[in-house]
């Protein structure tokens, strides 16, 4: 069983062809956003028909960046790209490469490949938070996706955390995503996050609204796990360190909910694993 994944993000897409649980082919490109929603699906569609000449597909998952409702398998919108408003990416794929597609937002995704594939293995209910441009958020419980009653579960990014802080792109202010996110950090700072966690004096003042965020994720969940991913999570101890210390101090001993924090270890590619597993899931249904 060849199985296509693609990733569908707001600076980059990433599509790879897995042999059951082994990557036989993997592309990423850039996003041109002028060329919108057109220019990527005709990207998409050349990169696959070279490989599909040699190996066959038999089925696709899709991890897309941003809303999508579920149960109608259509794309919400995109906040990043023009174009996708209400979009049938799944029926896109089986008319034009003539497999089954299933689809689900990039941060369940995400969280379904760590957890079946990467650092949340072995452990349940996971959360999985993206900490990258924006935030964004997964729970798997017993390897399934925990989706609530309108495929909207997990949406941490938008949770308040400081009720008199900045206004956010959501319309609220003082989300957790406004505070804590890559965009914001480098608006408001002057500086790319990555070379700001490089500064120990920013980053003990950064984990306080990052572990408030993720206090309330603990305080509701429970997780086993929380596995964080995204380019910011790549700080690794210099950021998780401070962090796990913040988290203890933050959930007294009141509470013997574990505070088990770690890196995703699926680096650039939890998406696509979760991806395949999306496509296998419904496949063996
Ligand atoms: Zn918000």
């Amino acid at each position: 069983m060849n199985t296509l994944a693609i990733d569908i993000g707001g600076t980059k897409f990433t599509v790879a062809i897995f042999n059951g649980e082994t990557m036989l082919h993997r592309e990423s490109q850039s996003t041109d956003r002028e060329g919108g929603r057109d220019w990527m699906l005709s990207r998409i569609q050349q990169i696959v028909s070279t490989w599909a000449s040699e190996t066959p597909i038999h089925n696709c998952g899709i991890g897309f960046g941003g809303p999508v409702n579920f149960a109608t398998q259509r794309v919400t919108l995109s906040t990043h790209v023009g174009g996708w408003q209400d979009f049938d990416l799944t029926g896109w794929v089986q008319s034009t490469l003539g497999i089954p597609a299933i689809m689900d937002n990039d941060a369940n995704a995400g969280a379904l490949g760590e957890a079946l594939y990467g650092a949340g293995k072995g452990y349940t209910p996971v959360f999985y938070m993206t900490l990258s441009t924006g935030i964004g958020g997964g729970i798997i419980h017993e390897g399934r996706i925990w989706r609530g009653a309108d495929s909207y579960a997990g949406e941490i990014g938008h949770l308040t955390i400081r009720p008199d802080g900045p206004d956010c792109l959501c319309g609220s202010h003082g989300c957790f995503e406004r505070m804590c996110c890559g965009l914001w950090l480098e608006k408001d700072h002057g500086r790319p996050a990555h070379h700001l966690l490089n500064d120990p004096a920013f980053v003990n003042i950064y984990v306080v609204d990052l572990a408030l965020g993720l206090k309330a994720c603990i305080m509701l969940l429970n997780p086993a796990r929380i596995v964080i991913g995204g380019g910011i999570a790549k700080a690794g101890d210099k950021l998780f360190l401070p962090l796990r210390r913040e988290l203890r101090n933050q959930i007294t001993s009141w509470s013997r909910a574990r505070i088990d924090v770690v890196p995703a270890a699926l680096g650039d590619d939890s998406i696509l694993y979760g991806a395949l597993a999306l496509a296998n899931e419904r496949t063996t249904q």
